[in-house]
């Protein structure tokens, strides 16, 4: 559950982190009028769920009451991205003659690490910062799940925002102390994710002008008391957006989740894999050995891309869509599937399987190579029907290696066909 701007500041400012002064949350620019004085100079901030409103119109600064009305009537009832306009939190705008920093606190989905980034070229989208300038970015794992961030990590992160901003040699100390806080509060809340961006220097400290919490909603049954501070009864719906592929998986009727941001920017040095791995115990662990795998034996270079749970017995038109949903997305270098029988036919996996391949390849449509193991119901069936596809269709199905049986275990496959499509890519 994702906290809007308003709350978040609320749950930081209660763990002692400086935000401005608010004026409130209006739904009509009338009241902003009462509300804002006539020299008063005010951020007006559009409150929906969703990140670079900046850029978007949703983020404006106003010189004085009449500007503020005059915005706020241009804001109110128009769309961020489809988005409604319905609110405006309205603040005091912060000078920040010190520089802008974010640091943000959230939860790697591979290894499920606590993971900390910070960077002194805040107010900008920190993917891109990372991508653009990487030394500009601190990125910190910790894989003990501690419930406060070590004294020595804070003191080295605090020193490199202070070292990269322009006023950041006399805030070290409200600097380590910013980030050790975001820190506590990620933990002690059950988020998902805690952030600053951007995080302003101004002259009598560090001031978070916008604040980011998504929960885990795993985690709400023992937040009463953070509903409580929030003034909320019951957890709202997530309305985060969906991405296009889980709003395809969700037509088509099972359940798949994207671990990279719709706007992730692949990195041409990595091998991205997509999976289909039968149900959804197995969908969380395949991520996990992927990840494992690529950090083990190819030097950290490979990336899952998705969640799915393609258990419970799918039909073959559904089984197709899943592997098609994954070739469609040109991130996709490699696809790793499995079927572990069970409910599930073999039999019907493999026709969906062979059937979406063979389809693609006349159609000319994009496909990557399949590596994968079944074992279980139907699988003489499978096995029949898979070797006279191969007599038949051989070309369309030159990218396919499907383990028959399990003589190999799942950790083999994966590994082997990792290792292939490295040495097709010319890294080994
Ligand atoms: P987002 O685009 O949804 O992340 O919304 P933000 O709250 O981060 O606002 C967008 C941008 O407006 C920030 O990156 C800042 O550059 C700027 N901004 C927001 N609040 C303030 C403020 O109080 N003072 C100043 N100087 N700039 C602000
Ligand atoms: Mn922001």
């Amino acid at each position: 559950m994702r906290l809007y701007e308003n709350e978040a500041k609320r749950v930081f400012e209660r763990e002692g982190l400086a935000v401005p002064r608010s004026f409130g949350v209006f739904d009509s620019a009338e009241d902003i009028g009462t509300a804002v004085g006539a020299g008063d100079r005010v951020m007006l901030k559009a409150l929906v769920l969703i990140g670079g409103r900046g850029k978007a119109g949703g983020v404006r600064r106003a010189e004085g009451r009449d500007e503020a009305v005059s915005f706020a009537a241009d804001m109110l009832g128009r769309r961020i991205r489809d988005y409604p306009v319905e609110r405006l939190l309205v603040e005091e705008a912060v000078d920040a003659p010190g520089g802008a920093a974010y640091v943000g606190v959230t939860m790697n989905p591979a290894d499920f690490n606590v993971t900390v980034i910070v960077s002194p070229a805040g107010g900008v989208d920190i993917e891109q910062v990372a991508r653009e300038t990487p030394e500009k970015v601190i990125r910190l794992e910790l894989a003990g799940n501690e419930e406060l961030l070590p004294e020595a990590e804070a003191s080295r992160l605090a020193a490199f925002l202070a070292a990269g901003l322009p006023g950041g040699a006399s805030q070290v100390g409200a600097l380590k102390e910013v980030v050790s806080r975001v820190y506590a509060a990620f933990q002690k809340y059950d988020c998902k994710v805690a952030e600053i961006n951007p995080l302003l220097l101004s002259a009598s400290g560090p001031v978070a002008a916008d604040a980011k919490i998504v929960l885990d909603d795993n985690g709400l049954f023992r937040q009463g008391g953070l509903f409580h501070l929030l003034g909320l009864t019951a957890p709202r719906h997530d309305v985060s957006e969906p991405t296009p592929s889980e709003l395809r998986a969700r037509e088509a009727g099972f359940r798949y989740v994207d671990l990279l941001a719709a706007d992730h920017v692949k990195n041409p040095s990595k091998l991205y894999v997509g999976l289909v791995p039968g149900g959804a115990g197995y969908g969380i662990f395949s991520i996990d050995e992927v990840g494992n795998i690529g950090d083990r034996f190819f030097g950290g270079r490979v990336v899952p891309v998705n969640f799915m749970d393609s258990g419970g017995g799918p039909t073959e038109a559904m089984v197709a869509e899943m592997f098609a949903l994954l070739f469609d997305n040109e991130t996709v270098d490699l696809v790793v599937t499995s079927r572990f029988g069970g409910i599930s036919s073999c039999d019907i996996f493999i026709r969906g399987l062979v059937g979406c391949l063979r389809g693609r390849r006349q159609a000319g449509r994009r496909v990557v190579p399949v590596v994968g193991r079944m074992v279980g119901t139907d699988l003489p069936s499978a096995r029949d029907f898979l070797e006279r596809a191969r007599r038949e269709t051989p070309d369309e199905l030159e990218d396919l290696r499907i383990t028959v049986g399990n003589r190999k275990i799942m950790a083999e496959v994966i590994r082997e066909g990792i290792r292939e499509a490295f040495a097709r890519k010319g890294w080994v």
